[in-house]
């Protein structure tokens, strides 16, 4: 018997059966006799109710392969009918039997029959007047009086119960949990053990985990007279399992089936190798064992679970890192929206970096900041985010945008934050001037109004919703310490300030693996420089004001060398145009004159001439660095000197340095030979020598067919897979999101490719650029460095064509390590079974 012939549910009990558990006559029927009984080709009838001897009651249950994709309610007691009961009325009594008998006539009629229930209600006592009502509302409705033979009740069971399963709503359902279209159901058909009788007689559930916090402790509800999980749902009546003070237990009441369960679930704790729920019956004294099933869990206690399994022997460690998903993980170091929370959603967008939040509604960036120090949570709302918003972006608790797609300014710099972030929510309006959002539905929501941003799913609630804290524990840390002993390819981090290269550090990374300079030129009075710097005439005024920016830029560096001692640190030099330093707006640019001390015509006639039709494949990234070399020149001395500097106190610092936005090899030399000049003079100046290493960003489609020169110069390629699948597809990174839901729905596209790497497409490119660098340098250090880094496709392909390391935001760094790991595993046990 397998899950995939009979189902899971069958699997479990067969091998219940085989731990000689107490599991009453079961028989299993597989997905290929569902099928046939689904088309009306019925099994042979008396076979499958021979081993359960005369006159039993039976129940039917579904086994789906994988118990989350569903399937048909369970059905007790067929085989009740006017002379079991009357037998059943002398053996346990007529209310007992009445109640047994109105149960499986309410289940026959509604799920079997298809009836409206409410003439099927159950009523509060049952009566032999309420069994013939019943029997006769089942007359009226179908004309045909309520099926007094087991073997036919049965038949009738089992044909509803296949065809519910092939209906649409229960195949979308199903599908939407990952079940594929030709996902099949078996039944089991089991004798039914009587909770309800004479002597100690009842069901409940019994498992050994806390469901939502993974902790090992018994769990579940005991009922005396009941049946199925009538125990949990029961107002009253029901025993705790455990003495805890709550209220009466059955480790009181019954302390031998208590002890008796105990073992059972242990057993089954090893055996199975799960943390199963079982369902039993105490059928006058005597314990059964019904079923078992996975325990459905919480993010955090699937972790804890696998950990837990692994740390008693019960499982290898390389299993328990299978059996984590690395979403999960990712979810766990932000606050969730609560599982079971009602969600008034005002919109959905794109969800581009995961967690939670809550705040009040601002619409600027100086009102975030505004909000954050009066300690007042904050969502930040924009028509799209732009670098001077950063500062608003560490103030707010959340960010939304109504434009922009998974790499926009918003969703990078989110997810380097770990700022929950929803963007490209194309159905929301801004409405400036008013100060108010418009839904699609046409509620308004007003600045001050509190909302809830879940970049987990992209939804946008009304409200506060209830928020689950981030789960650290010693269980994720010994997860991830067990991946590592499994992982075959490097894990570094996106990380552009020291708080980015702490929070990397702390989730392991092992280097960083893209350090964005231009991010530090947006934090505090830095971009007031910055603006000077742009607004410098002569190539010395640009050279004075930059002198003001090395101590800062060399104090950034200083600082990430400290906090990633002994590790890489790769150091992307300038790349975005220079206008997006500069305001957007008039009452900016006002500002600006005022702080500059300029004409409002000059700052404006600046502005116009910086600004291009094409920015992204306009002057920037090396371009830039050829056309003003005097800011490669001053970010390649505060490199140099903050190596000098942080080898001084700790281990030697090799940097690299990477120059992004390549087309051509003799950009890389210009740029090599200004540098390589700073550096004679810093070693001249400091008298201390030093060893750096060059890389090229490759993120054109020309930078990958010509790699093979320009790695001359480079001891390290890293794809830019963000511009380099920009560039290939000819589709702008910023403004994709408005049409990409819809080219996505219609499989023009088979995914967003900001999101998930095309591998065959941009793969192509990716291949082409790392054959061609390795025949350029054998030993050249291949890495992605784009959003994609962090996502498992992009990891396998990236193992597969031998690339050293990929680099993602630091907070997807643990998802990384465990989906690398996963792919280790998965070869190692295919190769194995070779
Ligand atoms: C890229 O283009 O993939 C990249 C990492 O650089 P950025 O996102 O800064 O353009
Ligand atoms: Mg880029």
């Amino acid at each position: 018997m397998s899950p995939s012939v009979h189902g899971g549910r069958a699997k479990c009990l067969q091998r219940l059966v085989r731990l000689d558990m107490p599991v009453p006559t079961t028989v299993a029927l597989s997905f290929d006799a569902v099928r046939d009984i689904a088309r009306g080709q019925m099994p042979d009838m008396d076979e499958l109710i021979a081993p359960f001897g005369g006159a039993p009651l039976l129940s039917v249950r579904p086994s789906s392969q994988d118990p989350d994709w569903g399937g048909p309610s369970a059905i007790l007691n067929i085989g009740m009918n006017d002379e079991r009961h009357a037998a059943l009325c002398a053996e346990i009594g007529e209310e007992a039997a009445t109640a047994i008998y109105l149960r499986f006539i309410q289940s026959y009629a509604v799920q079997v029959a298809r009836l409206d229930p409410e003439p099927f209600y159950l009523p509060d006592t049952p009566t032999l007047e309420s069994v013939r009502v019943m029997l006769d509302a089942f007359e009226y409705e179908t004309d045909e009086v309520f099926p007094q033979d087991p073997v036919q009740q049965l038949g009738e069971v089992l044909r509803s119960m296949a065809r519910a399963w092939d209906g649409t709503t229960a195949r979308l359902l199903r599908q939407a949990k990952g079940a594929p279209i030709d996902a099949g159901l078996g039944l089991v058909v089991q004798r039914i053990a009587l909770g309800v009788g004479q002597g100690t007689s009842g069901s409940g559930v019994i498992q050994f985990v806390d469901e939502v916090t993974g902790e090992r402790r018994i769990k579940g509800r005991y009922l005396s007279q009941s049946q199925g999980r009538e125990a949990l749902s029961a107002a009253k009546g029901a025993l705790y399992l455990v003495q805890d003070g709550r209220g009466p237990s059955v480790e009181e009441e019954l302390p031998e089936l208590f002890a008796e369960l105990v073992r059972f679930g242990e057993l089954v704790r090893v055996r199975l190798r799960e943390e199963m729920q079982i369902e039993f019956t105490i059928e006058n004294g005597k314990l059964h064992i019904l079923d078992g099933v996975r325990v459905q869990r919480s993010n955090r206690a699937s972790v804890r679970i696998a950990v837990a399994l692994a740390e008693d022997g019960i499982i290898p460690t390389d299993e328990a890192v299978m059996r984590v998903d690395p979403a999960v993980l990712s979810e766990l170091l932000h606050r969730q929206v609560a599982p079971m929370t009602e969600r008034d959603r005002i919109v959905r967008g794109i969800a581009a970096s995961p967690g939670a939040a809550v705040g009040r509604i601002v619409f600027s960036a100086n009102d975030a900041q505004a909000s954050a120090a009066r300690s007042e949570p904050c969502i930040l709302v924009r028509r799209e985010t732009t670098p001077e918003d950063i500062r608003g972006m560490h103030a707010a608790n959340a960010v939304l945008t109504v434009r922009g797609g998974i790499t926009s300014h918003a969703a990078v710099i989110g997810r380097g934050l770990g700022l929950p972030c929803v963007v490209g929510a194309s159905d929301l309006v801004i409405d400036k001037k008013r100060r108010v959002m418009i839904a699609p539905d046409g509620r308004e929501f007003a600045e001050g109004e509190v909302i809830t941003v879940d970049g987990s799913s992209g939804d946008v609630l009304a409200g506060t919703a209830t928020l689950e804290e981030p789960a650290l524990d010693n269980a994720f840390q010994t997860l991830l310490k067990w991946a590592d002993e499994y992982r075959d390819i490097g894990v570094r981090a996106n990380a552009d300030t020291p708080a980015d290269a702490q929070t990397a550090r702390n989730f392991l990374a092992q280097g960083i693996g893209l350090c964005r300079t231009e991010h530090m030129f947006f934090e505090g009075d830095r971009l007031g420089v910055m603006r000077e710097m742009i607004f410098a005439h002569t190539s010395e005024d640009r050279r004075a004001v930059l002198e003001r920016l090395l101590p800062m830029q060399r104090g950034d560096f200083i600082e990430l060398f400290e906090i990633m001692q002994g590790k890489p640190v790769c150091i992307r030099l300038f790349d975005p145009p220079l206008h997006e330093f500069l305001p957007a707006d008039k009452s900016g640019h006002r500002e600006l004159a005022e702080q500059l001390s300029l004409p409002l015509s000059e700052v404006n006639a600046r502005v116009e001439a910086l600004s291009e039709y094409n920015p992204m494949l306009g002057m920037r990234g090396v371009r830039l660095g050829l056309t003003y070399p005097e800011i490669y020149d001053m970010q390649a001395r505060a490199i140099f000197e903050a190596t000098v500097e942080a080898s001084r106190s700790g281990d030697p610092v090799v940097p690299e340095i990477m120059i992004p936005l390549v087309s051509a090899m003799r950009e890389v030399e210009l740029v090599k030979s200004r540098i390589d000049a700073v550096a004679g003079h810093v070693r001249a100046e400091t008298g201390t020598n030093f060893t750096y290493r060059y890389g090229v960003m490759v993120e054109t489609p020309r930078a990958a067919l010509r790699a093979e020169d320009i790695v001359q110069y480079a001891a390290f390629l890293s794809f830019g897979t963000n511009d380099l699948t920009q560039m290939t597809y000819g589709l702008s990174r910023d403004d994709a999101g408005r049409f990409m839901s819809s080219y996505v729905n219609a499989h023009v596209y088979a995914e967003d490719p900001f999101h998930t790497l095309d591998i065959e497409g941009v793969g192509e490119l990716l291949k082409i650029g790392a054959e061609r660098g390795r025949l350029g340098r054998r030993d050249v250090v291949l890495s992605i460095c784009g959003e994609h880094g962090g996502s498992r496709s992009a990891i396998d392909f990236c193992r597969r064509q031998g690339f050293d390391y990929v680099s993602c935001s630091p907070f997807r760094v643990p998802s990384a390590r465990l989906s690398a790991a996963q792919l280790a595993i998965s070869d190692s046990r295919k190769n194995s079974m070779r």
